[in-house]
């Protein structure tokens, strides 16, 4: 039995130098943890054929054992090792992959019980990220990735995040810069061609999905039947969230900040023209970019933790596009 698996590890942040992709794809091999940038946020990767080194995955978050794992692909082939594709993959694959969207199919019998809590399906994804996809291919594995987080905090979207979360817990950490869309992946169950389910909302929208599968995405019900298994094990209520209790707003108004105390912090979706120099008042973009809203908002609530703050408020986005995602992120981040 190896014993190196409780050592504390100081982490190391590596750039995206070929020797180092060399290097950090040898490591995956060897059955160790290596944290990379995705498109969504940084994932924190392992051999998705090795469960020792996905239960690693489970103890360095400190990440409950019915909480699956995603499993990253290079490519369709690597996805036929991992899962059984339908009409609805190859699809889907032509429009969004690689991308920041997650596909619950069957799963194939290579694949350990670890990495998806024991479930019949597992979750795929093929990454966009150029250096991600480096580390797929030259180690040609499969990656197990979740969020590179301790479990229920927010979301790293940059290398020095996974640091402060994870860096006396893993040894290697590939830096590639802020994450595009820092907001974690679309996920649909396409179990059913037919009838595909949104399990959680991202960048790519169940409008999206529609308009490709040519039926309609519904989305995973509110309230089950007492008795019926759970859809999305990991999807629970109170999730990324900040240190500092959060309040949410439909619109955040000048009088309100002006009532408030001091040390409340207010985040607002885009810049009010009222803000002026007030040291409380944030903003996730200024130009009220959806997009860009969805990109900055780990990060601020990072920020704001760190800050003199002992209360958050934060305005909803305007439905439609990633606002359904990043509402969806706050909605979870402000649960007690
Ligand atoms: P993340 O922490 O961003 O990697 O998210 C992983 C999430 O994907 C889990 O928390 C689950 O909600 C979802 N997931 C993974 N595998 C499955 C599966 N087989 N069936 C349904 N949902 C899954
Ligand atoms: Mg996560």
């Amino acid at each position: 039995m190896r014993t190196d698996r409780t050592v504390t590890h100081s982490a190391r942040i590596y750039r995206g130098t070929a020797e180092n992709l060399r290097r950090l794809a040898r490591v995956l091999r060897r059955g160790g943890l290596v944290a990379a940038p995705t498109e969504t946020v940084y994932g924190l990767a392992a051999n998705a054929f090795d469960a020792n080194a996905c239960r690693d995955i489970f103890r360095a978050k400190r990440r409950p054992a019915d909480d699956p794992l995603i499993v990253h692909v290079a490519d369709l082939r690597m996805l036929a090792r991992v899962a059984e594709p339908n009409e609805a993959v190859t699809r889907l694959a032509r429009a969004f992959w690689p991308g920041p969207l997650t596909l619950i199919l069957p799963r194939k019998p290579l694949i350990p019980d670890v990495v998806t809590a024991g479930l019949s399906s597992v979750a795929v994804r093929m990454p966009a990220h150029p250096l991600f996809r480096r580390l797929l291919r030259l180690s040609g594995l499969p990656l197990a990735a979740p969020s590179a987080n301790p479990f229920g905090y927010v979301s790293p979207t940059t290398a020095a995040h996974v640091r402060d979360g994870l860096g006396s817990a893993i040894a290697y950490i590939l830096d590639g810069g802020p994450c595009r869309h820092g907001l974690e992946s679309t996920i649909v169950d396409v179990r059913n061609p037919r009838r595909p389910v949104l399990l959680r909302p991202g960048v790519i929208t169940a409008e999206q999905l529609a308009r490709v599968l040519g039926v309609p995405v519904r989305t995973r019900a509110r309230r089950r039947k007492p008795g019926t298994p759970v859809p999305a094990p990991g999807l629970m209520k109170r999730h990324y969230s900040p240190l500092r209790p959060m309040r949410l707003h439909r619109r955040i108004t000048a009088a309100m900040a002006a009532r408030a105390r001091s040390d409340e912090a207010w985040i607002c979706f885009q810049k009010p023209d009222w803000a002026c120099a007030a040291k409380n008042v944030f903003w996730l973009s200024a130009r009220g970019d959806a997009g860009e809203a969805g990109q900055r908002l780990f990060a601020l609530l990072r920020r704001l933790d760190r800050g003199p703050w002992k209360c958050l408020h934060a305005e909803l986005a305007p439905a439609g596009g990633p606002g359904l995602a990043i509402n969806d992120r706050l909605r979870r981040a402000a649960a007690k």
